[in-house]
């Protein structure tokens, strides 16, 4: 077991007191916290954060991350709260360790691997600070080195999910000696055959390689020392995870993967690089297809180097890599070498947007002095355009920032979108609008009868959402229309003793459609539901199409078209139009409730006489068939009035009633008519029938009516208006 004093030590070349107080501080306080604790293994359970903190200190990172690794499970596994974190080390490690605990607590295991992608983003996304991350891997590596003294069961799901969440993380951060080590830890558990296969074949190939590569080095060496150019070579042994990848890529058996050996020559300059490179070109044939330049295309993660691939001196395949000292660095510590090098220049490369963040911090690093403000500008929110939520299956659905539960029910389909009545976050029922957060279980309720509503659009931030309400409306909106045209249809041609249902059934309609060029009865029905034919059209062709009708009912129509069409659909149609919902349907307003525009209103489609306009509070609304009543709003700007009546008590003097009136001039509202009765208690009750163009004005105006000297009250009221004399 490694001990405090090592991590100390190693701490202490980078580190003030305070900060290695700090660290001392938090081991005192885990173990205190985990005493009596025990790993499966048997050690101590305090093993477990001094070896995740040990594996920070490698990485050289501040001292609030190591302190952070020795608590990163006390809140998790012991009675110490957030809080005790917080009121001990401060707000900064108790967001860390906050962050590593609500990462620990979701499960991912044994989901597939289609999911894995959300997944790492989700993590990315929760944890607002790196170092919450950096801390999460050091935990997951050590658990991994340990992962033997877990039941069988167990090491599987660890495994798989470090190959597909975690690995896949230290890489994106150029993390690769981390990447690397979880890499075949997880290969071992998961293939141990494959694992221990490749493993004895590199022990003796190390053997049988030995001088070959010891010959390669010093050819290099050579190359180097002719050309006057300073640097090391290395050769390196592939990881078994990669071999096993290259064998199932390239559908190799073992003894035919070559290329097992990668050198790699480290030099001063970036020109060093390129120079170096056009000499072993020379020496050793490429391998066409080989050469990656990531210095002048560096790799999302930062890193950076030269690669290529050269039939070498015995005719076999050889990697080279050639980078700079310092791109070596970050290729071996990524994210965390930035600790150390941080006045160094990094080329700003335009390729993959979304890992852009990590350049970002870059740039933005260019202009800091103080280091702890680099440590700041790495709490920023990773994946800000996204957000990540749980279905109740633990999947991970990826929605834009801002989406709502009705968004996320979409996402899961077309059918639960529009059904859905009402949704639940982290278990309680929430309101659909509601914005979901990163790491949020939602549930949707649906009702198999219920639909979109036009509501919706407000709110919801998805393109498919959109799209479906969007649909569902022009549909609804289809049928209504429908309805309704079926139902003046049947109201007409009744007074000309016609039987609608009848010609429907024998097909007249077809004939008729055909004949004002639509494709079917239904675009007729419609097209008369939105007014653009009259019934008595339509009807008047269905007749004159029927040769074998009596004179009498051609008359009857011939009387009834004309004084129709006299009086004009204008009636019909002068109150239409301003209804999103009845679009161009013929609408009139109930005489109960008198809707004035921005008041909340309900459509009812009527018996013959188009929609009728209610206030969604009018109390006749409930005595309506329910399945006619349908969805109705205010449509945009026009110069539309509607008719309010209002009622004003006033004292009973002089003069007040042309005040009331010039106060309604004064609005510019047109008063069409009015009735006034006095009062035993010497009031006067009026009541005026105005022309208003919206509720708004009318409220504004009677507010004004109120504070005039003699009124008493002034409001809104509905009906007739009363007969007084
Ligand atoms: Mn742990």
């Amino acid at each position: 077991m490694i001990r405090i004093t090592d991590i100390l030590d190693k701490a202490s070349n980078y580190m003030n007191q305070s900060e290695l107080a700090l660290i001392e501080k938090a081991y005192v306080y885990s173990a205190s916290a985990h005493a009596g604790q025990f790993r499966l293994s048997g050690e101590p359970y305090l093993s477990h954060p001094l070896e995740v903190s040990n594996i920070l200190v490698d990485l050289r990172l501040d001292a609030p991350t190591v302190a952070s690794g020795l608590l990163h499970d006390t809140v998790e596994d012991t009675r110490v709260t957030i809080e005790d974190i917080q009121n001990n080390f401060g707000q900064e490690v108790a967001d860390i360790v906050d962050g590593v605990t609500k990462i620990g607590k979701m499960t991912f295991e044994s989901k597939q691997t289609a999911q894995a992608e959300n997944i790492r983003k989700m993590i990315l996304a929760m944890a607002k600070d790196l170092r919450v991350i950096l801390v999460k891997l050091a935990d997951r590596l050590h658990n991994m080195r340990t992962l033997e003294f877990q039941n069988p069961i167990k090491r599987r799901l660890i495994s798989q999910e470090t190959l597909e969440i975690y690995s896949p993380i230290s890489h994106r951060l150029g993390l690769y000696k981390i990447k690397v080590e979880l890499d075949d830890l997880s290969l071992k558990y998961l293939k141990p055959d494959v694992y221990n296969r490749i493993s004895n074949w590199i022990k003796q190939h190390r053997l049988l390689g030995k001088d070959y590569v010891k010959k390669v080095i010093s050819k290099l060496e050579q190359i180097l020392e002719q050309n006057n150019i300073k640097g090391r070579v290395s050769g390196r042994q592939k990881h078994i995870y990669s071999i096993y990848q290259k064998m199932k890529k390239q559908r190799l058996p073992l003894d035919q993967v070559y290329d097992l050996i990668a050198f790699r020559i480290i030099v001063e300059t970036i020109k060093d690089c390129y120079t170096t490179l056009g000499i072993v070109h020379s020496k050793w044939p490429p391998v066409p297809g080989r050469f990656k330049d990531y210095i002048s295309m560096p790799k999302p993660n930062m890193y950076q180097s030269l690669h290529t691939t050269v039939i070498g001196p015995d005719g076999e395949q050889i990697e080279i890599q050639i980078r700079t000292e310092k791109m070596h660095y970050i290729a071996e510590y990524g994210v965390a070498a930035h600790w150390k090098y941080k006045d160094k220049k990094i080329i700003n490369p335009k390729d993959e947007k979304r890992f852009s963040w990590l350049r970002q911090i870059l740039d933005w690093e260019r202009d800091l002095k103080d280091p702890k403000e680099f440590i700041q500008s790495l709490k920023i929110d990773l994946f800000e355009d996204e957000v990540y939520v749980f279905t109740p299956n633990r999947d991970v659905l990826a929605l834009p920032q801002g989406a709502t539960p009705v968004d996320f029910a979409y996402m899961i389909h077309s059918e639960v979108g529009d059904r859905c009545v009402g949704a639940k976050v982290n278990g309680k029922l929430v309101p659909l609008d509601t914005k979901l957060k990163n790491g949020d279980l939602v549930e949707i309720i649906t009702n198999p009868n219920h639909k979109p509503s036009r509501d919706w659009l407000k709110f919801v931030k998805t393109a498919k959402a959109k799209a479906r309400i969007r649909h569902w409306i022009k549909t609804e909106e289809r049928a209504t229309s429908i309805s309704l045209a079926k139902e003046i249809l049947e109201k007409e041609a009744k007074k000309l003793g016609i039987n609608l249902q009848k010609e429907l059934k024998k097909g007249t309609l077809e004939k008729v459609a055909e004949e004002f060029s639509y494709k079917t009865v239904e675009d007729l029905l419609v097209a008369v539901g939105y007014a653009k034919l009259t019934p008595k059209q339509v009807l008047n062709r269905l007749i004159q199409g029927e040769a074998k009708k009596p004179d009498s009912i051609k008359n009857k129509i011939a009387k009834n078209t004309s004084q129709q069409e006299a009086k004009g659909t204008d009636e019909e149609r002068k109150e239409g139009v301003v209804i999103r919902g009845a679009k161009n349907m013929l609408i009139r307003y109930a005489k109960c409730c008198q809707p004035v525009k921005g008041d909340p209103i309900v459509g009812y489609i009527s018996r013959g006489r188009g929609i009728i306009i209610h206030t969604s509070d009018c109390p006749n609304v409930k005595n309506l068939e329910p399945h006619r009543l349908v969805e109705v709003t205010w449509a945009g700007e026009d110069n539309k009035t509607y008719t309010a009546t209002i009622k004003i008590i006033s004292k009973n003097q002089k003069g007040a009633l042309a005040l009331i009136a010039k106060s309604l001039s004064d609005e510019g509202i047109n008063i069409l008519s009015g009735s006034f009765d006095t009062k035993v208690d010497n009031t006067t009750e009026m009541f005026f029938q105005i022309e208003i163009d919206s509720s708004e004005h009318l409220y504004s105006t009677l507010e004004k009516l109120s504070k005039l000297p003699p009124v008493i009250e002034a409001i809104r009221t509905t009906g007739e208006i009363p007969k007084i004399n």
